[in-house]
């Protein structure tokens, strides 16, 4: 049975790079009808906050990626590291080491000074036929995992291909600290074990702990997992992606209006492809997730995708649902949605020219405020000697045409024609009165939707 994990560190948000991390390892296991486990990694208790880990749970409900077991807290299994720590030592796995941290910086600068690469010397490590010296009684010793000296650890990367380092390369890693903490790799080695993990599947930041978690894992008896090390994520100017990139919090991309689903689909095309397929949901991405499909390639974001991704979902998301989800935004703006004009008129007539939520708002909040301040200089604009005699001659009609889209069509025509000008001469005013906008959808079906007073409200405060 396939077993992935996902083991984010709780020291932030859940952010663009970890949720397709996330995304990646969830899509693995239920395209082999595996598990998917959620571990917190929270042994960092300098940074980790309880607020990061609502941020990350938070994060991963809203995009739906549900866990099968978890979430696990790596501070909550302290016991079983230590239980695992003792075990090593008893097989001689590893070994107390009373090198002081200020002797280890002597060693290092020395050894810089002979121009070798620094590490520990080995002072402690037992060895056959060697005589270990007498422990200070005044050290606290920190336990050293025993690496192999000779030959390679290897693994073929599902991702990058084969990696291979010389046990020569790798230091004897600190597993437990003076004070009896185990540390990070130790633990990762001991959780993978212990949940049965079967594809590791994360960040190639981690590329250099694999050959340590390898060596502990086979020290300890265990299967190695297979290994999946994603390239990372460039922002749209090709350096790595950070906040000057603006929303880098899955979070924040909720607030910005985007829907999950576009926001799943576009992480999923970010370094993994399927011929030339763009949109598709997330049973379909389940179903043709395979890891050989990914790029090792470090992928670039490209905001203008993810925005068409958005507006593609939007048109296909039911009226319900739209106004469920653009209805709190009015709120928090503190807007009250009237009874006129009819909250899912305004959403049908929009939904098609927008690409988030939020600029379904922006639309949406400007025909239930009571007054309307369009910005000066559109006013100065549109307002002209021109166009105001125009728009007076349309008041009048206003007062009685029939409030419906095609009679105000007709109306706005004859009165344009009456004057010898072109429809943008009253599109554009009424546009700017009614919306503050210059970009509606077609202004007969914009200027219906208002109730008549309002409209007449509007022009007689630009007329007088
Ligand atoms: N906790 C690590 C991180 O957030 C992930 C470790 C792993 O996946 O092995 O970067």
């Amino acid at each position: 049975m396939i077993r992935t994990r996902f083991a984010p560190s709780p020291t932030g948000y859940l952010h663009i790079g970890g949720a397709r991390t996330a995304l990646f390892s969830w899509a693995y296991a239920r395209h082999h009808h595996g598990k998917f486990i959620l571990r917190v990694e929270d042994t960092d208790v300098a940074r980790s906050t309880p607020e990061a880990v609502q941020a990350i749970l938070d994060g991963m409900r809203w995009l739906g990626l549900d866990w099968d077991e978890g979430p696990f807290y790596q501070m909550q299994r302290m016991d079983r590291y230590k239980e695992v720590i003792q075990q090593m030592l008893d097989t001689g796995n590893a070994y107390y080491c009373y090198t002081t941290p200020d002797e280890l910086d002597k060693m290092r600068e020395k050894q810089r000074a002979l121009g070798l690469k620094p590490r520990y010397d080995g002072h402690w490590r037992p060895e056959a036929g060697k005589t270990l010296p007498t422990p200070p009684a005044d050290v606290k010793p920190v336990v050293r995992f025993r690496n192999p000296t000779g030959g390679v650890v290897a693994w073929d990367d599902q991702v990058k291909g084969s990696i291979e380092i010389a046990n020569a390369e790798l230091d004897d890693l600190i597993i437990a600290r003076a004070d009896g903490t185990p540390t990070y790799n130790f633990c990762v080695v001991v959780d993978d074990w212990d949940m049965g993990i079967t594809q590791v599947i994360r960040g190639d930041d981690h590329v250099n702990n694999t050959p340590r978690q390898i060596n502990i894992l086979k020290a300890l008896g265990a299967t190695p997992p297979q290994y999946a090390h994603l390239s990372m994520i460039l922002g749209d100017d090709g350096q790595k992606l950070s906040k000057r990139h603006g929303a880098v919090s899955v979070m924040q991309y909720d607030e910005d209006g985007y829907l999950p689903e576009a926001v799943l689909n576009y992480l999923a095309r970010l370094g993994w492809s399927h011929g030339d397929e763009e949109v598709f949901s997330m049973a379909q991405f389940c179903e043709w997730f395979e890891l050989d499909h990914i790029t090792p390639s470090a992928a670039q974001f490209n905001t203008e995708k993810l925005n068409w991704l958005n507006a593609h979902y939007l048109r296909q998301t039911d009226p319900e649902r739209l106004e469920a989800l653009v209805r709190p935004r009015l709120e928090a703006r503190g807007v009250t949605i009237g009874a006129e004009p009819a909250f899912g008129a305004i959403i049908a007539l929009y939904k098609e020219r927008v690409a988030t939520l939020n600029e379904l708002a922006d639309a949406a909040e400007v025909f239930y405020l009571k007054e309307l301040h369009p910005a000066a200089e559109l006013l100065a604009q549109h307002l002209t000697a021109e166009t105001l005699p125009v728009l007076a001659d349309f008041l009048a009609g206003a007062r009685e045409v029939a409030w419906e889209a095609p009679a105000i069509g007709a109306l706005i025509k004859a009165t344009v024609a009456k004057h010898g000008l072109k429809m943008p001469k009253l599109a554009m005013p009424l546009r700017v009165l009614l919306t503050g906008q210059t970009q509606t959808p077609s202004v007969d079906a914009v200027v219906a939707l208002f109730p008549r007073a309002t409209v007449i409200a509007r022009l007689e405060k630009a007329l007088a």
